[in-house]
């Protein structure tokens, strides 16, 4: 950048491997070129979200697709700004710029799901070091979790992280990651991120704090503002939103920890693959327009749902226990919320059943029988998740159609024999609803 603020003319391309990723787009490879404003200043994330800024050749509105394995080189020696897409791609490197600024990161990674992201976070650890994680987290954290404990003697601590007291009991210098989920999932209980941010900095300068940010996404809640070392989110939800590719995203506060996430993304191959980096790069510029009309139908839907006796969990409304919480970090509720009886789940016709949340689409799911039976039912009991919980993830259909399709789904299990009613046990129907997705 010059004295003026104003991004060099002739940029110099970047060694391959992209050691020091500029984010502000002064450095950058000719093609596709940042996607962050040359003179620097920083829009409304609204803008942020769909503005990007190329230099492709023929001045594409879209960043191509550089569906290609190689890219020839200039000398024997290389030379080439990217070689192999494995170590980078051009698609790819505009998705990861453009995250990186909505992320608020210094970089910002993409891999081909949510749970290849935590694969690649948690190989920094090291034989002996200590995790520190909850107790109400996604099946698939679970499993991979265990698998580290039982295979790479990563020693785990599970504990109920919506209590910061009972996280600063096992934080200590061996604490290498705290590992938080907010709203947890399938709980929808509140993580205070700051808190606990402060307490493991404390209790081990160098042990990292990462957030998963899938249930919120960088459009309600930037980690790294509130004291998170790194965040990820599986892009396969929110980010994308049309449930029709898998993605993962990685963001970091300093380089030197991007550096190391790099150095696994190539080593192992994970990327995201060009095409699924060009829809997830075409899924973020509606990020905003999608959630808010997720929030608005959740919000009617969880007041609809608790004003028929369904105990509901969902952090827009007041009666959530952590309300307050939850808002003094976060820009809004999200989508997802909880309650029980299969029953309602296979009534509704709208609310397809499905695993994972974040689609334009409205899906209803038994988190116990889906997304966390990878938790054994012995740890699902002493995590106190309710085996007949249903979650609700609301999409941007018409909220009277929603309702109205619940409520014939409400109805039909009034009418079974055994009598099960909606209005007169209202302990019995818990919903918890937390944020766009009802849970
Ligand atoms: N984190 C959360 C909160 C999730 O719900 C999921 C998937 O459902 C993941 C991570 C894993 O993401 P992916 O399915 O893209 O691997």
């Amino acid at each position: 950048m010059d004295s003026n603020g104003q991004a060099e003319k002739s940029a110099k391309p970047l060694g391959k491997a992209f050691s020091k990723i500029d984010i502000d787009g002064h450095n950058l490879p000719p093609s596709p070129a940042p996607s962050s404003p040359r003179d620097g200043k920083r829009y409304a994330l609204a803008t942020e979200l769909v503005y990007t800024e190329g230099t492709d050749q023929y001045n594409a509105s879209s960043t191509p697709i550089y569906q290609t394995a190689t890219f020839k080189q200039t000398s024997g020696g290389g030379g080439g700004e990217y070689d192999y897409t494995r170590s980078g791609n051009p698609t790819r490197t505009h998705l990861e710029r453009h995250l990186a600024k909505i992320m608020c990161a210094e970089r910002a990674l993409v891999v081909s799901s949510g749970m290849a992201a935590l694969d690649v976070i948690t190989r920094i650890l090291r034989p002996g070091d200590e995790v520190v994680t909850g107790d109400d987290l996604y099946g698939g954290t679970n499993r991979l979790l265990k698998y580290l404990s039982t295979n790479g003697n990563i020693i785990v601590h599970h504990v109920d992280t919506t209590d910061s007291s009972a996280v600063q009991n096992v934080l200590s210098q061996r604490t290498a990651m705290v590992l938080l989920e907010t709203p947890t999932n399938p709980l929808i209980k509140i993580v205070d991120i700051p808190t606990i941010s402060k307490a493991t900095h404390h209790a081990n300068p160098s042990a990292l704090v990462a957030v998963d940010n899938t249930m919120l996404s960088p459009l309600l809640q930037n980690p790294l503002d509130l004291g998170a070392d790194l965040v990820y989110e599986s892009g396969t939800k929110y980010l994308s939103g049309h449930h029709d590719l898998m993605a993962g995203v990685i963001a970091v506060k300093e380089q030197k920890i991007g550096e190391k996430m790099y150095f696994s993304i190539n080593a192992s191959g994970c990327g995201l693959a060009p095409f699924d980096s060009w829809l997830l790069m075409r899924g973020i510029k509606t990020l905003k327009v999608r959630m808010e009309q997720q929030q608005s139908n959740a919000q009617q839907i969880a007041e609809f749902l608790e004003s028929h006796g369904f105990r509901v969990r969902y952090p827009g409304l007041v009666s959530h226990p952590q309300y307050d919480l939850h808002h003094s970090m976060a820009r809004g509720p999200a989508q997802c919320y909880h309650s029980k009886r299969a029953i309602i789940v296979e009534s509704a016709k709208l609310w397809a059943i499905s695993v994972s949340f974040g689609c334009v689409n409205s899906l209803i799911s038994m988190p116990c029988r889906m997304s966390h039976a990878s938790i054994d039912a012995k740890t699902r009991q002493e995590r106190a998740m309710p085996e007949d919980i249903i979650r609700l993830c609301v999409g941007i259909e018409d909220v009277d159609d929603l309702v109205e399709d619940l409520s014939r789904a409400v109805s039909a299990v009034n009418l079974r024999p055994d009598g099960f009613s909606a209005a007169n046990h209202s302990q019995e129907n818990k919903l918890d609803t937390q944020s766009n997705d009802i849970f």
